[in-house]
């Protein structure tokens, strides 16, 4: 039987293409995750106020290509990113990390205004 820290530990993380983000969890679920968005959703101390939780972060700041250069683990609870516009101070706890993907907010989607074939 799955276990609520099942939901919260990866059994494996990789990307799956350039924009998308797979991470299995050991309760047999997958979320894909737009690396974007993931970016768009550090909360770090520089892209989030500590004390007011208003984002600091200006999406317009963050180029469409941003992807992770590295992903190491942080303890057992959490990924830190190294992005491609060279932040690399935003940890994602697993548990935020499902939270988000499983509320949609993490979604890949396609490419808006991309052009048709
Ligand atoms: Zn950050």
């Amino acid at each position: 039987m799955a276990t609520n820290a099942d939901a919260h530990t990866p059994a494996q993380i990789g990307q799956r293409d350039a924009r998308t983000l797979a991470i299995e969890w050991a309760d047999g679920g997958t979320s894909l995750i737009d690396v974007r968005a993931l970016r768009l959703a550090c909360g770090c101390a520089r892209c989030v106020d500590e004390w007011s939780g208003q984002p600091l972060l200006s999406p317009d700041s963050v180029p469409a290509d941003v992807a992770p250069q590295s992903i190491q683990s942080v303890g057992r609870y959490a990924i830190q990113i190294q992005w491609s516009d060279g932040h690399d101070t935003g940890i994602y706890p697993f548990e935020r990390l499902r939270s988000l993907a499983d509320g949609g907010l993490l979604a890949a989607l396609p490419e808006a205004g991309a052009p048709g074939d």
